[in-house]
């Protein structure tokens, strides 16, 4: 019997996929697998099959957060950010919530109260509405979130939609989240963390990029495959070559990191290229284009990392012409190789 770190995160959830045994369901489009499961709910007014996505993400006192360095506020607005920008990642928009809690006892009333005022805030930046939930004893916080997204089913975008020939392209920057965690969990860098205050902000309280997706709806345009960075961006162009049936080469000197987050990372002696390739929680789309479309876009709202290549290419990083093998996945919930950092995957 494999231990649960021998199957690591995605062999478990291939392994309780198959302990579900097969689905058969008609309004299905996409079930385990994907950010979000994508099903139909009938026709639009102009006779458009319309899907719903769906998506849920825990955040877990002593697993996700620590809460002697992590505002109430900023953690129940996180952890809604989280699941809309998983709708996001199948080109969604966010309409509703349900929210299931777990309160330790002797929990303050007035931490509750600034959790879902944060909650709240995350509801009126992105249109969504909390309709539900549960209210429960647990040893630690834990808060977790369903979502439910709409869209209509012909611009859902899936993770294997890449084509030899697009743009890999990632929205924002990275690796700020990761350095951002670093300087709140070291005692003695937090009392500096006032002087890096945006990887901070970004791990304390991330964006879900729905912006990016009413960008593309607005210049309509469709990603070929698109997926949120919440595992850091080797994971998830593993991710998207495995599933398109295609290889990749990442431009190393193109990855975008904002200038606080090298200074951070300076300061910190990490590098701050490891942190974007295996620090996670940055939650920018990760996506693939055609030229075409890119040139339709608003300037700045992506940046092109590479290029989508034939499967026998593999994934590579190309650096001053040099090609070479491409860093391994990301966090790993259940083993190597980042579990001391503390990013979760979501
Ligand atoms: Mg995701």
């Amino acid at each position: 019997m494999p231990s649960l770190s021998d199957l690591g995160e995605f062999g478990l959830i291939d392994r309780l996929a198959a302990a579900l045994g097969p689905v058969a369901s008609p309004g299905l489009v996409r079930g385990i697998g994907d950010d979000a499961a994508v099903y139909r709910i009938g026709t639009g007014p102009d006779g458009e099959a319309r899907v719903h996505v769906v998506t849920t993400d825990a955040l877990i006192e002593g697993v996700h957060f620590d809460r002697t360095f992590v505002p109430m506020d900023d953690l129940g607005e996180k952890a809604v950010a989280v699941n809309v920008s998983d709708v996001c990642a199948m080109n969604a928009r966010p309409r509703y919530l349900t929210v299931a809690l777990g309160v330790p006892d002797g929990f303050a009333v007035d931490d509750l109260d600034a959790l879902y005022r944060g909650v709240r805030r995350a509801c009126e930046r992105y249109g969504c509405t909390v309709v539900g939930g549960d209210v429960t004893r647990s040893p630690a916080l834990v808060l977790s979130i369903a979502a439910i997204g709409e869209a209509e089913e012909a611009n859902v975008v899936y993770r294997n939609g890449a084509q030899v020939g697009d743009l890999l392209a990632v929205t924002g920057d990275l690796g700020a989240s990761a350095v951002g965690l670093r300087l709140l969990r070291d005692p003695a860098l937090r009392l500096e963390a006032s002087a890096f205050p945006y990887p901070v902000r970004r791990h304390l309280a991330p964006t879900a990029r729905l912006d990016a997706v009413e960008a593309f709806a607005h210049a309509g345009i469709r990603p070929s495959a698109m997926l949120d960075v919440s595992d850091g961006l080797a994971s998830e162009i593993h991710h998207v070559c495995r599933n398109s049936g295609v290889g990749a080469v990442v431009q190393r000197s193109s990855v975008p990191i904002h200038p606080q987050t090298v200074a951070a990372a300076a300061r910190l002696g990490v590098d701050p290229l490891g942190e974007a390739w295996w620090g996670g929680e940055d939650y920018e789309l990760l996506l693939t284009l055609s030229a075409i479309d890119l040139s339709g876009l608003p300037p700045g709202l992506v940046t092109v990392v590479g290029r989508i290549v034939e499967a026998d290419e593999g994934v590579t990083m190309e650096d001053d012409g040099q090609r070479s093998a491409f860093p391994g996945s990301g966090f790993d919930h259940f083993g190597e190789p980042h579990e001391e950092l503390g990013i979760p995957s979501c």
